[in-house]
Formats: structure tokens, sequence, C-alpha cells
């Protein structure tokens, strides 16, 4: 039954809980995913400019991954939330590259890089390390916001990720363009994104 650890530490049962809710929401059509996406954009870019202002500003990266069933919107999300962080330019799938790459200017400050990877047609788990698409986060320059689709491709081979993001299409009778989207956060960098989404969005 309970973990005696916690029972005997309320800092880290509270930890626990913190990291064990996810936030969900129902999104009717697109237009609603699109809304809720531009809330999170929101979230993300006060996270990174708020990191970029502190005094210890070492890089800041922060690693999203997006899970569901093909067609279920993980890269219409992406273009939505690309579009929302304010990239004006056409947002390809990387299907076929594995990877794209964008820049945007979040503050005069803050610069964000964005990895938009879809690891879908991967052969091995391995295969995008070989290609040496990983470099840019051993030794990241600035503030990095990786997206990964279809992280299960890479089973072991991936960083902890900071936030996990699933679409779902849901058994609507009367719509086949409403799904559910549940924000999880694994890390306290994931938390704190949840923390900065408006609640009425919950
Ligand atoms: P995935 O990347 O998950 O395979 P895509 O984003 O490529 O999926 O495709 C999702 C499709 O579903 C797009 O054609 C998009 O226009 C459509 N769609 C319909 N309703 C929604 C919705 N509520 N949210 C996201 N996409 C939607
Ligand atoms: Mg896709």
């Amino acid at each position: 039954m309970g973990n005696l650890e916690s029972i005997r530490n309320p800092i880290r049962i509270k930890a626990l809980i913190r990291l064990a809710k996810p936030h969900t929401v129902h999104c009717k059509d697109e237009s609603a995913t699109a809304r809720f996406v531009h809330n999170l954009a929101n979230a993300i870019a006060a996270f990174f400019t708020k990191s970029a202002g502190a005094q210890e500003s070492s890089p800041t990266t922060l690693f999203v991954s997006l899970v569901g069933d093909l067609g279920a919107g993980k890269t219409t999300a992406t273009r939505y939330l690309l579009k929302a962080l304010g990239y004006e330019g056409k947002v390809k799938s990387p299907t076929y590259s594995l990877c794209e790459e964008y820049s945007v200017d979040l503050s005069s400050q803050v610069s964000l890089h964005v990895f938009h990877f879809d690891l879908y047609r991967m052969q091995s788990p391995q295969e995008w390390q070989e290609a040496g698409l990983m470099e840019p986060f051993s030794n990241p320059e600035g503030s990095t916001l990786c997206i990964i689709e279809w992280p299960e491709k890479a089973e072991h081979t991936l960083p902890p990720l900071d936030l996990v993001i699933r679409l779902d299409h849901m058994n609507d009778a009367q719509s086949d363009l409403a799904r559910s989207v549940t924000l999880a956060a694994h890390t306290p960098k994931g938390e704190s994104i949840l923390d900065r989404l408006p609640t009425s969005a919950s």
C-alpha cells in the first residue's frame, strides 16, 4: 500500500501529488485546440523569459513530447504552438526529415530555438542520435524548446521529458473534430509550465 518514505517525508508527498496531477481539456474542434495551445505557448514563453532574466541565466532547455495516434493532431498542435510563439513562416511536418528547426524572438533579449522532431519513421531508437540530432542538447546555447512526436520510437535514448502532451480523438458521435488534450508534468520545469496555465483552461 502506502509509500513509507513519503509518509515520513511530507515534502516528498507534496511533490509526488503535484507532479502526478495532469491537466486535461476537451477541445470540441480545431479552433478550441488552437486556443488551448495558445495558452500553453504563453506559459512556455513566460517560462523562458523568466528563466533568462534569472540571476544564474544558464541555457534553459525544455523537452516536450506529443503522444497520440496518427491524425490525433500532434503536428497541428505544434503548428499552432509555433505560431502563438511568434513564428510566421510555414511549419513543415518533420515526418521525412526527422527534425525541423526554428528560431523565434520572445522578447528583445530572449531568442528561442525550437526543434520539432517526428520520430515515427525511425528504424531503431538510436537512429536520431547516430544522425547527430541530439547534439544541440548536449551543449545547448540559450533557450531551447524541443518538441518530440512519437517519443516511444526512441525508447530509452530520450533525455528526461519535462512535459508530456497527449491528444486523443474523443468518442463523439456528432463530430470527429473533438479531442481530449492532457498535459502531464514529469519534472519541476514541466510543473512550472502547468502552473502558468490559466485556471479556466482546466
Ligand atoms: P498527427 O501529427 O497527430 O499525426 P496531424 O496534426 O498531422 O496529426 O493531423 C490532425 C488532423 O486532424 C489535421 O488535419 C487537423 O486539421 C485535424 N483536426 C480536426 N480537429 C482537430 C482538433 N480538435 N485538434 C487538432 N487537429 C484537428
Ligand atoms: Mg505528426
